[in-house]
């Protein structure tokens, strides 16, 4: 008893960089499970990238959420009532029920967890959308080859973490970018990268054509700014670049100031027969059940690992996805919202 149902809805729509103020935590009694419904408890939640497109009122690949709304999330929950046929109390199912402690589902694009031997969290990580975007990316589109050499930005978080250790399984050459010193050393020494360079600290551009010597043949596109300026001139003939996100400008307001690097881009297209591709993680949803295995092996032999930026509480929600889009995060982030009830 006492238990409540808190909710986190957009209170109004950014300019620029997100603030608490664009948050609001609502406050109420438990939702009623209808006929054919079931009551779900969150347990953990995803705090991803794209949220951010989703507070702007302009339409993209997806609906924008509404001024008043729940912020849209992926989420692990535990079934509290059930009356939908195929889920029990006690379950651990995986949806996109948004920032809040509870919800209703009558069963639709719900599906049960199936994370064998690892924490439930992994559903949201390397074992779920982030994992699966990094697979099909450099799958379908970087298509690394023995010897080559792959660049990731982002390189410690839930994509570049894994897109790096992939192209060393493919015995590629991976060299990642991060944020700070720290992050550098744990991609270098606990995810097995080459070389990770600093994006903050001076003469990045330089240290990154050092560190990849026979240039680059596969940029996966995670951040775009001033990491994708320093890439551009060190693509070799036919490198690939899957283009998955572009993070640093998700709060921009106008079109970034300084030269415009969009010609010298085109024609590096043109002569470096430069493949450039984006995607959206849903594209390639059939590689799923092939990704589950091979992650889950890859996990079991050591040679994929994982970090995770677990956030207790709901209502720390809001700052650390603002932390998130400022490179505050190290690793996959979580927010912990409740304990099963069993295991
Ligand atoms: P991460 O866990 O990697 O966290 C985001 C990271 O982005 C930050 O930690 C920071 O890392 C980096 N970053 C933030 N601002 C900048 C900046 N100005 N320049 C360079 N890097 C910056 O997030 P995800 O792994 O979840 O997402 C990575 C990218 O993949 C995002 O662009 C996201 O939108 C995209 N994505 C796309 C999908 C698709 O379907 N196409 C699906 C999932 C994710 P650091 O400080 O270390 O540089």
């Amino acid at each position: 008893m006492g238990e409540k149902h808190l909710q986190i809805v957009l209170a109004a729509r950014p300019v620029g960089e997100p603030s608490a103020a664009d948050f609001r935590i609502l406050e109420s009694s438990l939702p009623a499970a209808g006929k054919g419904e079931m009551l779900l408890r969150t347990l953990v939640m995803s705090l991803d990238p794209y949220m951010r497109g989703r507070m702007n009122a302009a339409k993209s690949y997806a609906e924008p959420v509404a001024v008043g709304g729940v912020m849209e999330a992926g989420a692990v929950s535990e079934v509290v009532t059930s009356g939908v046929a195929g889920f029990a109390p006690g379950d651990t199912v995986i949806g996109m029920t948004g920032w809040q402690s509870h919800s209703l589902s009558d069963g639709t694009g719900v599906t049960k967890t199936d994370t064998g031997e690892w924490p439930l969290s992994t559903a949201l990580g390397v074992l779920g959308m982030p994992g699966l975007t990094a697979y099909a990316g450099m799958r379908n589109i970087g298509r690394p080859k023995k010897g080559e050499t792959v660049v990731v930005a982002a390189a410690s978080g839930a994509v570049g973490s894994v897109v790096g250790q992939i192209a060393r399984i493919e015995g590629c050459r991976a060299v990642g970018i991060a944020g700070n010193p720290e992050k550098c050393d744990f991609v270098t020494g606990e995810l097995g990268f080459e070389a990770c360079l600093d994006r903050s600290a001076e003469g990045f551009a330089e240290a990154l054509a050092a560190a990849c010597p026979a240039g680059i043949d596969v940029y996966f596109e995670n951040v775009g700014g001033a990491v994708l300026r320093a890439v551009i001139g060190l693509l070799n003939r036919d490198a690939r670049i899957p283009v998955c996100g572009t993070i640093a400008h998700y709060n921009d307001t106008a079109p970034p100031p300084g030269p415009d690097h969009l010609p010298l881009l085109m024609r590096n297209a043109l002569v470096k027969r430069l493949t450039i591709r984006g995607f959206l993680v849903f594209d390639f949803a059939d590689l799923q059940p092939e990704f589950a295995a091979t992650m889950k092996q890859w996990l079991a032999e050591g040679r994929v690992k994982y970090r995770e930026d677990v956030v207790e509480g709901l209502e720390n929600a809001p700052q650390a996805f603002i932390g998130l889009l400022r490179g505050e995060n190290f690793g996959k982030v979580i927010v912990r919202l409740a304990e099963p009830s069993r295991d």
